[in-house]
């Protein structure tokens, strides 16, 4: 036995080590053969027995497991419920039988193949994963028509790792969660519901693995990596204690969690900090509040235009940040305007391939360039601000006059929604990513028009160290601690600080816990990031006093590399906070 890997996509975090109980959802192998008239009467009332049985199978689940159903759960049964009376799967097959005179399994199986296809032809990645839904129903039809059992994830007597081509959500919803660790799929994407359901179930998961049922069985040892999306199958033992190591400090980490998620990110001489979430889905708005953030700190909406044929509707807009900010509330909603270009998701519309996007036509440049894109978002955030706190962000600004012309566009906006009648929160804020170190280097003069800063470090550490943020030949190089990016960072938080406005960092930097008292001491009052990292920051700022992240600052400030500065930082929390570092 030799250790094999897989790697996936990480679908719910987690690590867990078991034995693999492998599930047949092997596809019904199906004969469609040719019927006699005679028999067609036959078939589809077969057909329509399946359907029968297949229904009662699902509303049983329901019923039996009701009371532990969250919204998405019913949603997805439901779904299924309808599919079972969906016209095109349900007449389609009858017409099939009828006319072209196959079985009810062959007829079946020719109409879901058809009905996914179509789904194939989605370009929008959520509705494309929706396909699944309908091969899962068609299966469960099938099995009914032939008669196989429905092998169930309830019947479960020892604890395992379930490995499967892929899941239902009826399988994941009837399985016992005493006995199932974690499950690994072939198929599915971030987006798919057994993505979904294993993140609200709190289940570690992997997913989209391609090959692994080909090669477990039922009993192999596994490691499940739902963070980084690996399995490991026969680990050897250097892999399994490392793996321990790491499960115990995962562990550890989510009990963390429930002990700190209702409790203030305060200092211990009570100075409050904002801890918050980056999002990039509308539906991760509750994660945010789950890990004991306080609200969203940056929401890229980049989503709405990813992978769709027509570019968002001012509707669109609207309906995902209301979402949001009603999910959110009471707590603040930071909306970033659209972010294109770069290295990020291409530019919408007939734009050339740019020699070098990532000094480009990104981001505020588009947006002020295709005012057409730009109007629809602005609208729909505005008016989206009427049903909570919104602050608006504009990202990439690197002058003045752009930041002016953003804002006399939202001025624009503002009047016609005004003469409209179209209700909004004309005390918005307004805020701009200091991400160019020329916006850096013009802090105070751009202080007197935004009520925030939030510091992007992902870019203003690229631009200022001229290192491409993707590239890993340079990576070495990506250094918060660079002399250059905290000098940069403390100019920021002098302009803010003299103009009294807020100032945020919602660069991956902020969700670092070594640098979580450095920027305090800086004067950041607002820390937005991945909303797994939310727990270990909120442990740092509610050990430590503002006088030592001040002192620390100072320190670190003067050192003139950033290797310095980096030991300098684990000095000074090894000196001061032993348990913590030990923990962390
Ligand atoms: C940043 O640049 O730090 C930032 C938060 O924006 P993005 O990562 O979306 O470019
Ligand atoms: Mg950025």
């Amino acid at each position: 036995m030799s250790e094999t890997t897989f790697k996936g996509i990480g679908a719910s975090p987690g690590i867990v080590i078991g034995r693999a109980y492998l599930l047949d959802r092997r596809k019904v192998v199906v004969a469609g053969k040719q019927i006699q008239d005679v028999d067609v009467k036959n078939e589809v009332a077969r057909f329509r027995k399946a359907l029968e049985a297949s229904k009662a199978q699902i509303e049983d689940i329901r019923k039996r497991f009701t009371k532990d159903l969250g919204r998405s759960h019913r949603y997805i049964l439901d779904t299924h419920v309808l599919l079972l009376e969906d016209r095109m799967l349900v007449d389609g097959t009858v017409k099939r039988i009828r006319e072209r005179q196959v079985n009810a399994e062959g007829a079946l199986r020719e109409t879901v193949d058809a009905i996914v296809r179509k789904f194939d032809a989605i370009a929008d990645e959520y509705l494309r994963e929706r396909k699944h839904d309908v091969e899962q129903v068609g299966e469960r039809v099938l099995r009914n028509l032939v008669g196989r059992k429905q092998e169930s994830l309830a019947d479960i007597r020892e604890e395992a790792i379930i490995i499967a081509h892929d899941l239902a959500p009826t399988d994941t919803l009837v399985m016992r969660k005493d006995k199932v660790l974690g499950f690994a799929t072939d198929a599915g994407s971030r987006t798919s519901h057994t993505a979904i359901l294993a993140r609200s179930l709190g289940i570690p998961a992997a997913v989209g693995l391609d090959k692994i049922t080909a090669a477990v069985k039922t009993g192999d040892v596994v490691i499940l990596d739902g963070i980084h999306g690996m399995v490991l199958v026969d680990p050897d033992e250097e892999t399994f204690l490392d793996y321990l190591k790491k499960q115990r400090s995962f562990k550890y980490f989510e009990q963390e969690l429930v002990k700190l998620r209702d409790l203030p990110a305060e200092t211990l001489d009570g100075h409050r900090v904002h801890l918050q979430g980056n999002i990039e889905l509308p539906e991760e708005v509750t994660t945010v509040a789950d890990h004991g953030g306080a609200g969203i700190g940056l929401y890229r909406t980049e989503f709405l235009f990813l992978n769709k044929p027509d570019l968002p509707t001012e509707e669109q807009h609207y309906q995902a940040y209301r979402h949001v900010v009603e999910r959110a509330a009471p707590h603040t909603v930071v909306i970033r305007t659209l972010d294109v270009g770069g290295d990020k998701i291409g530019l919408p519309g007939n734009f050339e391939k740019e020699p070098n996007p990532v000094l480009g036509l990104r981001a505020i440049r588009f947006c002020l360039k295709r005012r057409d894109i730009f109007r629809p978002q602005l609208r729909g955030i505005l008016r989206a601000s009427a049903h909570g706190t919104i602050k608006i962000l504009f990202p990439m600004i690197s002058g003045l006059s752009e930041l002016r012309d953003a804002r006399s566009m939202m001025d624009e906006v503002k009047a016609e929604l005004r003469a409209e009648g179209v209700p909004f929160d004309d005390q918005m804020q307004v805020g701009v990513m200091i991400e160019v170190p020329s916006a850096a280097l013009i802090a105070d003069l751009l202080a007197r028009e935004v009520d925030y800063f939030s510091v992007g470090t992902n870019d203003l550490i690229q631009y200022t160290l001229a290192i491409d943020r993707g590239n890993e030949h340079v990576a070495y190089m990506y250094e918060p601690l660079e002399p250059a990016v905290l000098r940069l960072l403390q100019r920021v938080s002098h302009a803010a600080h003299e103009a009294k406005i807020g100032l945020a960092m919602c660069g991956e930097m902020a969700g670092d816990p070594l640098y979580a008292a450095i920027l305090m001491g800086l004067g950041f009052q607002f820390l937005s990031m991945n909303v797994a990292s939310i727990p270990w920051v909120k442990k740092v700022v509610r050990s430590v006093r503002m006088h030592d992240a001040i002192e620390l600052a100072d320190l670190v400030m003067q050192q003139p590399t950033a290797d310095l500065a980096r030991r300098t930082a684990e000095a000074f929390m090894h000196e001061r906070f032993p348990d913590l570092v030990a923990e962390l």
